[in-house]
């Protein structure tokens, strides 16, 4: 039987990988689907990891991480992992042929931005589409950017990135939001930020350098917006489908949007299972955080580990 199992092989589930296999437990697998790394392999510029100075490319940034995380006996398997499942005191990882017993498990499946669906989303993914204002944002001072989506996140991000841009165009779908009024009226109120309502993006255009436009259809009509920046804030998929039971439940408690609620010591509320990075309620959606989540989590699943039962 494993100590622990960790799902998810991005900044959290490689630092858990990390604290945990250094920290002395002895049997730890890290389950990963793909590459080892996370999905902020996919961005093109990170300039907002501390101790980095220079900016670097997501690849560049989590190249040494799996090398230095499995220094201390981390193993790293690439698979699936299906379902969670705890039976007494005994956690089972489904995979797609077999299943492993561990005394614990923290998930970090992290969570994934929708794609709105235009025309050139993936193509400029990172060079003028975003899905992060914290992390790209900067990159946009005193420039114009649109922002689309009429959630809390959008309007939040928009009032966030009014502060470094010169402009933001706030497109949506619609006329009313799905944001908390008090965020509209404050969007509303923000000089910076001007509404085009009733729109929908149908293409962005540009160069192999990046993003120089985007193409809106409003009332049968269409605009051209020139723009080196769209930030894309049409929801989030929180990736909990490992937690979901053969009934249909889920093994612990999520908040209404579906993140999995811990405490501050990344404990759920099952003994022995943990969550860390987006996944978890809240989460800040940065790779330092995310890597910090995972520290925090490894230290408790040590401790508890150490509790009930013999290590190894
Ligand atoms: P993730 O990185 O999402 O890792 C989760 C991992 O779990 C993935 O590798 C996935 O393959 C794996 N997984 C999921 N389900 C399963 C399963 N069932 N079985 C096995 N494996 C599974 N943050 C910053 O701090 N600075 C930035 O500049 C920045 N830029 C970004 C740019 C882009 C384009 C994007 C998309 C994000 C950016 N972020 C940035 C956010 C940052 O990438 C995330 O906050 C961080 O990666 C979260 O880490 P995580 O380990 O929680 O999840
Ligand atoms: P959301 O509430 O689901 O809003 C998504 C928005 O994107 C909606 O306005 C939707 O339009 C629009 N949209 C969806 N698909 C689209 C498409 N293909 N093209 C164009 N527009 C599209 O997502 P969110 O803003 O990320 O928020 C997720 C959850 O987290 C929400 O429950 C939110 O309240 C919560 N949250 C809370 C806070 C806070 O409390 N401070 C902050 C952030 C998020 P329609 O409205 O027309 O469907």
């Amino acid at each position: 039987m494993l100590d622990l199992a960790i799902i998810g092989g991005g900044p959290a589930g490689l630092t858990a990988g990390l604290y945990a296999t250094r920290g002395g437990l002895k049997s730890v697998v890290m389950y990963e689907k793909g590459m080892p790394g996370g999905q902020i392999t996919q961005s093109s510029e990170v300039e907002n990891y501390p101790g980095v100075c220079e900016v670097v490319t997501g690849m560049e940034l989590m190249e040494c991480w799996p090398k230095q995380c499995m220094r201390f006996g981390l193993k790293h398997e690439m698979k699936e992992v299906l379902r969670i499942s705890k039976k007494n005191s005994v956690f089972t990882v489904h995979l797609q042929n077999e299943t492993v017993e561990a005394k614990s498990v923290i998930v970090a499946t992290g969570s994934t931005p929708k794609r709105a669906g235009f025309e050139g989303e993936e193509e400029f993914l990172g060079k003028g589409v975003s899905t992060c204002a914290t992390c790209d944002g900067f990159f946009y001072k005193d420039k114009e950017v649109a922002v689309l989506g009429g959630g809390d996140t959008a309007l939040e991000e928009a009032i966030f990135l009014s502060k470094i841009a010169s402009k933001v165009y706030l497109i949506h779908r619609r006329e009313s939001f799905r944001a908390a009024p008090a965020t509209v009226e404050r969007a509303i109120k923000n000089e910076k930020i001007e509404f085009i309502l009733n729109a929908t993006v149908k293409k962005a255009y540009g160069n192999a350098m990046g993003l120089e436009g985007i193409i809106l259809s409003k009332n049968g009509e269409e605009i051209d917006l020139k723009v080196p920046g769209i930030f894309v804030f049409v929801g989030m998929r929180v990736n909990n489908e490992v937690l979901k039971q053969e009934d249909g439940s889920y093994l612990c408690s999520l908040t209404e949007w579906g993140e999995v609620k811990v405490d501050l010591r990344m404990r759920t509320d099952v003994p022995g299972l943990f969550a860390a990075g987006d996944i978890r309620q809240e989460a800040p959606k940065q790779v330092v955080c995310a890597a910090a989540d995972g520290a925090t989590a490894a230290i408790e699943a040590i401790s508890y580990v150490e509790k009930i039962g013999e290590v190894g």
